[in-house]
């Protein structure tokens, strides 16, 4: 599936006091069985720009083409781009209502029109690939820990088989355990399934680790489009907008160890 982003413009509230440019300008393609992180501070416009991937927002201005389609022409099929598109927002766990795990995990592929059980099947797969422990299905969402309803609320969307995953923060509050334990699982899914993983996050430790391309949002602009290494070549941008240095020396280093040669000069200079 291949996403086509043209020109896109974004702005709240337009026409009254409250106005407020959140994407400029923006451009980029996404091809199929990419893993790329998109990464800023907060307010940089991140989740703004993931909601029009899957048209919950629609551009003030610009263009986008799913598949060569136009998704703002006419007659245009949402229920099919959001089938095609999931997307986990933030806390998604608060969106949990049903009396079982079980149950609210059935939720999306049911209505997607599957039968009773093929939605079961579904959801047993989803939930299994989050790694949260079968004794659970049944139990009631809120008698879950934190990171055990964060799983199941991903599995919701993970059920309904989606060619391109979204996931906007998707280790917030969890104990670092449960966050690499999720985006180990979330990283397994991408190469297995070979489906596009768009993974937002203002940490450059979680996102450098496994995004093969990097998108860095800067105040509603596109900044960087590129691989990790090629953008954090650009440490001393990088550093002026506040991903900071300690990170961006981290970083360094791990891609320096795990073989993709960023120059021990750059690290230097990061450090000083
Ligand atoms: P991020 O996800 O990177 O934190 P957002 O996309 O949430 O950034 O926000 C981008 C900009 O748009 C910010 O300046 C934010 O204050 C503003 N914004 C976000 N949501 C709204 C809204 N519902 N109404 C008005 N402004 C908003």
């Amino acid at each position: 599936m291949q996403i086509k982003v043209e020109n896109l413009q974004y702005v709240y509230s337009q026409g009254t006091a409250y106005e407020k440019q959140a994407l400029r300008d923006i451009n980029f393609e996404i091809g199929g069985g990419e893993f790329i992180g998109i990464i800023g501070h907060t307010g940089s416009g991140k989740s703004t720009l993931i909601q029009h991937l899957n048209g919950l927002i629609k551009a003030t201005s610009g263009k986008i083409l799913v598949d060569g389609e136009d998704i703002y022409k006419d007659g245009y099929n949402f229920k099919n781009l959001r089938n095609k598109v999931g997307l986990v927002f933030q806390y998604p766990e608060h969106q949990l209502f049903e009396e079982t795990v079980l149950k609210d995990v059935c939720f999306g592929p049911k209505n997607q029109g599957l039968t009773e059980e093929e939605a079961l099947e579904r959801a047993k797969a989803a939930l299994a690939l989050t790694g949260l422990a079968e004794e659970f299905y049944e139990a009631s969402p809120f008698e879950l820990s934190g990171g055990q309803k964060r799983r199941a609320a991903i599995a919701g969307v993970l059920a309904m088989e989606p060619e391109v995953l979204i996931l906007d923060e998707p280790t917030a509050g969890l104990d670092p355990a449960g966050r690499d334990d999720i985006l180990e699982q979330i990283a397994h899914l991408q190469r297995e399934r070979q489906i596009t993983v768009i993974l937002v996050s203002h940490s450059m430790e979680d996102i450098a680790k496994y995004a093969q391309r990097l998108i860095v949002m800067n105040r509603g602009k596109l900044l960087f489009d590129d691989t990790p290494k090629k953008v954090f070549t650009h440490y001393r941008e990088l550093e002026e907008i506040g991903l900071s240095a300690p990170q961006v020396t981290y970083i360094m280093h791990d891609l320096q160890e795990r073989g993709f040669g960023v120059s021990a000069e750059a690290t230097t200079v990061s450090e000083a």
